[in-house]
């Protein structure tokens, strides 16, 4: 079945809650996000690892990782 594959995680970021504070960007790893007109970008989502660091760093909790 294909639910058995590797899900692949990355972020969403509600632009509604985002204040660009540049948490995500600092703390992500893998480099992810880039802040872009004052909000956080999911630049690079394919490079996210699930690590989930910027999910609870996130002030707004405005951050959800996903699997797909
Ligand atoms: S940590 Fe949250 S509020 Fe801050 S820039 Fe990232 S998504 Fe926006
Ligand atoms: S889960 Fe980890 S690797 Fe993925 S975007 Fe967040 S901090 Fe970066």
């Amino acid at each position: 079945m294909a639910d058995k594959e590797p899900k692949k995680p990355y972020p969403v970021v509600d632009n509604n809650k985002c204040t660009g504070c540049n948490s995500c960007v600092e703390i992500c790893p893998m480099e992810v996000f880039v802040l872009e007109n004052k909000k956080a970008l999911v630049k690079k989502p394919g490079q996210c690892i699930g690590c989930h660091a910027c999910e609870s760093q996130c002030p707004e909790s405005a951050i959800k990782i996903v699997e797909e």
